[in-house]
């Protein structure tokens, strides 16, 4: 790269300590979630780490991204939950990508994208309490009576029976007990329908955390492999260290107004560092006044308003320099911000931050935590 991009890095080891930490607190195996370009730090990546720290299936939202994986060689099982009654189910079938569906048209569509002999592998997916995606209660029974017709036909399998939770992150929320009873009695309910799925998955990260009554045979997790604990208890590490350049360097004397609608003035003189990332590459507009970066063993203040490509920061008296780098955030180990700071700076969560990278960010650095030297020698 040509050296004027910020750096993002991603530490496998932090990735499959997290794996570890999951599946200790969870009763069933691990599915490794690796949507959205894996919480923005590459699916590929984070689905071979996380298969190889003993995750035992791989979860996306879209078929595309099932398919993604498949291209680069991703062998292990693969559910796809975010689908429409038009999606190209015969090329996900091809590809032997599992699909979650939440409708009877869906689920014929399913069906009759299925070859002879080689029956679609679904999940019923019920919703216990979001209305968001999965079957409604009310449409439970129609949606069971269909599959296990379609079973019947040799066109179907029903693998699994899937539902999400609404308030997992606060482990205290009625909702996850209500939740928890709608699930158990959608399986009833399947069950009753002639159906036995083997995977019955409610879990996500905070639930496979905090909550061991909803672990049932499998865990979906994804904030967790990267770092994330939404219920913002549990010590994960952060894999993702993001690095900026510091491209330009000036001394400005007190009073100097800073950026677009000169939102801040140095208050005495001070060394103001440019970096190479604005709020199309991830930092947020909205951080402006708050945010700070890690930069000569400090945190200094980003000063002035958040452009599309750059942000000012304030270096104080440090002796910085081109070329020394700066941490937007990273695991926290150097006193760098993480990306949970980040999100508070923001009003946001930190899967936002994560997955809010921009693509001129360069990616191909090696996969490692370490920090570099924050300050060359001079
Ligand atoms: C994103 C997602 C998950 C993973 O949730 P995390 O909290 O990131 O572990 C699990 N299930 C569904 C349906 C999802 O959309």
């Amino acid at each position: 790269m040509t050296g004027s991009a910020a750096l993002v890095s991603v530490d496998p080891d932090a990735i499959a300590a997290n794996v570890r930490t999951l599946a200790a607190a969870s009763r069933g195996e691990l599915m490794a979630v690796v949507k959205a370009d894996g919480y923005g730090h590459g699916a590929t990546r984070l689905a071979r780490t996380a298969l190889a720290a003993g995750a035992g299936r791989l979860g996306v939202a879209h078929l595309d991204e099932a398919l993604a994986l498949r291209r680069d060689g991703v062998d292990a099982p693969v559910l796809a939950w975010l689908v429409a009654p038009s999606s190209d189910f015969g090329t996900a079938l091809a590809a032997r990508i599992e699909i979650a569906v939440s409708c009877v048209e869906t689920l014929r569509a399913v069906a009759s994208a299925a070859t002879d002999g080689r029956p679609a592998s679904v999940h019923l997916q019920v919703d216990v309490g979001m209305a968001r995606d999965g079957a409604p209660p009310g449409a439970w029974a129609s949606l069971f009576a269909e599959a296990a017709q379609l079973e019947r036909t040799g066109r179907l399998r029903v693998a699994g029976l899937m539902g999400h939770l609404a308030n997992a992150e606060d482990p205290a929320h009625p909702g996850n007990a209500q939740g928890t009873a709608g699930f158990t009695a959608a399986r009833e309910l399947a069950g009753s329908h002639g159906l036995r799925p083997q995977l019955l998955h409610l879990a996500a990260t905070a639930a496979t955390l905090h909550l061991p009554r909803t672990h049932f045979t499998m865990s979906r997790v994804g904030a967790g492999l990267v770092g994330i604990d939404p219920a913002g208890r549990t010590p994960l590490r952060f894999a993702m260290t993001v690095n900026a350049p510091v491209i330009g360097v000036r001394r400005v004397p007190a009073g100097t107004p800073v950026g677009y609608g000169s939102t801040w003035r140095a208050g005495r003189a001070t060394t103001l560092a440019l970096l190479p990332m604005g709020y199309a590459d991830g930092i947020r507009h909205c951080a402006a006044r708050r945010a700070a970066v890690q930069l000569a063993g400090r945190r200094c203040p980003v000063v002035g308003a958040v452009s599309m490509d750059q942000v000012v920061v304030d270096a104080g008296d440090a002796p910085v320099a081109a070329g020394d780098l700066a941490t937007v955030f990273g695991p926290g180990d150097s006193g760098e911000p993480t990306p949970r700071d980040w999100a508070r700076w923001c009003g946001t969560i930190p899967h936002e931050i994560l997955t809010g990278l921009g693509t001129r960010l360069d990616r191909t650095a090696a996969p490692t935590h370490r920090v570099p030297a924050l300050t060359g020698a001079r």
